[in-house]
């Protein structure tokens, strides 16, 4: 028997013509497999509306989230009316987005009058744009001749408390997966599951952090033994650059795990490493496909690397940082000084993206999102006063308008020569390097340059570096 379990992304139904065209690719793939489970994420943008109706309410603003509930109404709306017929299930669809959406504007209207909004009522809130888009494709899978029912994942996915980064308990998730899932699945019927969310043992509504869709795929794939986890979006694959960037940058057909997490470490628009480790772990193949584009193969991420030695697959940045550096001589052997600049970072909660230190000893060079580097270089002369005072350290600053650029690939690995063509290529760029860092898991390199040489750094890498499978 074969099962295969697809998620289908906030822009892959996004609107009517996207609802239609990831109905054809479940469609379609209902012929092919035995067993097939669909999770879908909200229509793209409704999560963020949800929320920001939320946020406003709490803050005595008791206007916007009214002029949300109207804006959903209307998209949701022009979503039913194009899928379904008035002889069909439309009316019935329409009053139902009108339930969610009533159920929306009472909880804005409680958190305006209680003037905050905690986290488990946020997660009540963001479960809406969900539990309407999963109705919908089910409603339209109906339609169009298939057996298809809408399942709230608060029914299968338990979770611990953690308002908005649940953790999935999966011993009683895959019971609850079997009891519930499995007997549509025997059946022939196709569920339409709600990405995003599950609830607590008790039944409260919590959600899996944002972007939480893929998770709730790879925690269903894994709970129903899915032979392939696909996940749709709206792109070919993973990208072995931004295209904005790079034009000619290419799909990569093949990514390990651990590339696949230095990726979305290194702000990569691709999957959150932690969301899919349940089918990876499993070596379940999970493909990255396009909805728009459904006959392109996509991006297959496996367990264990498959790179020829030397391979760059993919160059990447994150942009609106800073770097913060510590420098003086009396630094030198002086043991804690590591210890106590990132103690201070933080307690700021700044994270830090790259740390660089020379032998030599005589500066620290950290780097941070731009908007934290005021209470961080406040918190660092308070706490190096002393410091400051003798003359051990000289000065605490800080270079804005900078860039991490890191090139990704696990071939990388005990390869000599993958550095100096990665600088080589920079210097042919006339590129300025400020600072360098390797991870020990020799999965990536990175590097800081100015904001304004990040985009040709990226292109001469890509042009020079990176090998094009
Ligand atoms: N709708 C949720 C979000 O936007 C979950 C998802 O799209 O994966 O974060
Ligand atoms: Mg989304």
């Amino acid at each position: 028997m074969t099962t295969l379990t697809m998620k289908f992304g906030g822009t892959s139904v996004g609107s009517a013509e996207a609802f239609t065209q990831a109905a054809g690719v479940v469609l379609e793939q209902a012929q092919k497999w035995d067993r097939l489970a669909v999770i879908v994420s909200a229509m793209s943008g409704v999560t963020d509306a949800l929320i920001q109706g939320a946020r406003t309410a709490a803050s005595s603003d008791g206007r916007t989230y009214r002029a949300i509930v109207a804006d959903l109404r209307v998209r949701h709306y022009r979503a039913v009316d194009a899928l379904l017929t008035p002889d069909g299930e439309r009316a019935q669809l329409l009053a139902t987005v009108d339930d969610y959406l009533d159920e929306f504007a009472a909880f804005c209207r409680s958190v305006h009058i209680l003037g905050e909004v905690t986290p488990r009522a946020m997660d009540a809130i963001t479960s809406l744009g969900e539990r309407i888009s999963a109705r919908i494709l089910a409603a339209y899978l109906r339609r169009r001749g298939a057996r298809s029912e809408a399942v709230d994942a608060t029914e299968l996915i338990v979770t611990d408390a953690t308002f908005q980064n649940a953790v999935p308990l999966m011993e009683a998730t895959r019971a609850r997966i079997a009891a519930r899932l499995s007997p549509l699945l025997d059946d022939g019927v196709i569920p339409v599951v709600t990405g995003f969310i599950g609830a607590t043992e008790k039944g409260v509504t919590t959600t899996l952090g944002r972007g939480g869709s893929d998770y709730s795929a790879a925690i269903l794939g894994d709970c129903l033994d899915a032979d392939e986890v696909w996940t749709w979006t709206d792109v070919d694959g993973v990208m072995a650059a931004d295209p904005r960037i790079v034009p000619d940058a290419r799909v990569i057909p093949v990514l390990s795990y651990g590339e696949v997490s230095e990726l979305a470490y290194f702000g990569a628009k691709v999957l959150h490493p932690r969301t899919i480790r349940p089918v990876v772990e499993r070596s379940i193949p999970l493909w990255v496909k396009n909805t728009f584009n459904p006959t392109c193969p996509g991006t297959r991420i496996v367990r264990e690397p498959e790179s020829a030695p030397g391979t760059v697959k993919a160059v990447t940045a994150i942009e609106g940082l800073s770097m913060v550096t510590v420098e003086g001589r009396g630094m030198m052997g002086v043991p804690g000084i590591a210890a106590r600049t990132f103690a201070a970072v933080a307690s700021q909660d700044a994270s830090v993206l790259m740390i660089s230190q020379a032998s030599s000893e005589q500066s620290i060079c950290f780097i941070i999102p731009t908007p934290t580097v005021p209470p961080v270089i406040h918190a660092l002369e308070e706490e190096m006063a002393l410091e400051l005072a003798r003359r051990d350290i000289d000065q605490i600053r800080s270079l804005d308008d900078v860039v991490i650029v890191t090139a990704v690939g696990a071939g990388m690995r005990g390869t000599p020569g993958v550095a100096s063509r990665i600088f080589g290529a920079l210097g042919r760029g006339n590129i300025n390097i400020i600072a360098i860092a390797q991870g020990s898991s020799e999965c990536s390199v990175s590097l800081v340059v100015a904001a304004d040489a990040a985009a040709d750094a990226i292109q001469q890498i890509h042009s020079e570096v990176i090998i094009n499978g």
